[in-house]
């Protein structure tokens, strides 16, 4: 089953340290949930982990499978299984969904083991009908003039055909209506099995409704302050932050 595994791990952007110390470990089977206030450096842990040049990892160690994940390039984290769905992505002219899915899947795949195109073609179908998606979407350019909710609908179709070991999804539901926001959880919620692990990173407690995380994370000013099961989102969306800035004398 997979692992991840971050230990005291520091990044910092321009040389302004941005993740002070950052402890967490993620399972095979599990879904672990960060939230936190804006700005406290979330989707920075989660392009550290990508391998974004702009971030530099200053101290603290980063396995994945019991690998030094911060040695590896950036298409050998994905090809060690890791998937990182990124806030806002980017859209790629000349290249249809189908086409990208397709070299995507068989870039992670032996020389002479590609995927058939007809499995393909199956599989492709089979999950565009489970997230709801026109069958459209697969021939048109990637991400090309997609809404918001059509971009997202997309990474989990991204995310549902290549299988990865462990995804990252920062802000997944940013910007979704409810429906939207239910077909996300669906496809997440399809995902769970043992050999996979997910971490779903967001601001706001209601995607959580939907994708019932096994342990909750708050972050604050860089680094996990507090952990707990999905009634620790329940009550930061009842409550908000503060009683746990106040908890841990935090001032900002
Ligand atoms: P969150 O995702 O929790 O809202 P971010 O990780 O996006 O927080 O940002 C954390 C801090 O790092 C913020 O103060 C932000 O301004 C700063 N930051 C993030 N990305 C960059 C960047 N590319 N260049 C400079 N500062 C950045
Ligand atoms: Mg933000
Ligand atoms: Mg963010």
């Amino acid at each position: 089953a997979p692992n991840l595994k971050i230990e005291d791990l520091r990044v910092s952007i321009e040389d302004k340290e941005i993740i002070k110390g950052l402890d967490l470990e993620i399972n095979g089977g599990e879904i672990h949930a960060i939230m936190g206030p804006n700005g406290t450096g979330k989707s920075t842990l989660s392009a550290a982990l990508m391998g974004h040049p702009k971030y530099e990892v200053t101290s603290g160690k980063v396995t994945f499978n019991g690998e030094d994940l911060l040695e590896m390039e950036v298409d050998e984290r994905a090809q060690a299984g890791l998937f990182l769905a990124m806030q806002y992505p980017s859209e790629v002219s000349g290249i249809t969904n189908a086409d990208f899915l397709r070299s995507a899947i068989n870039a992670k795949r032996e020389e002479g083991d590609e995927i058939s195109l007809m499995k393909f073609i199956r599989e492709l179908d089979k999950k565009m009908d489970h997230l709801e998606m026109d069958n459209a979407f697969a021939h048109r350019y990637l991400n090309e003039g997609f809404s918001g909710g059509e971009k997202k609908r997309n990474e989990i179709l991204q995310l549902m055909m290549l299988e990865p070991k462990l995804a990252i999804l920062d802000e997944i539901d940013s910007g979704l209506d409810i429906d939207a926001l239910k077909v996300v959880a669906k496809g997440v919620n399809e995902m769970r099995n043992p050999d996979f692990g997910c971490l779903i990173i967001t601001h706001y407690q209601r995607l959580l409704n939907y994708i019932t995380p096994d342990k909750v994370h708050v972050m604050m000013q860089g680094r996990i302050v507090k952990s707990g099961g999905p009634e620790l989102a329940q009550r930061l969306e009842a409550e908000g932050y503060d009683w746990i800035k106040e908890e841990l004398g935090i001032k900002d």
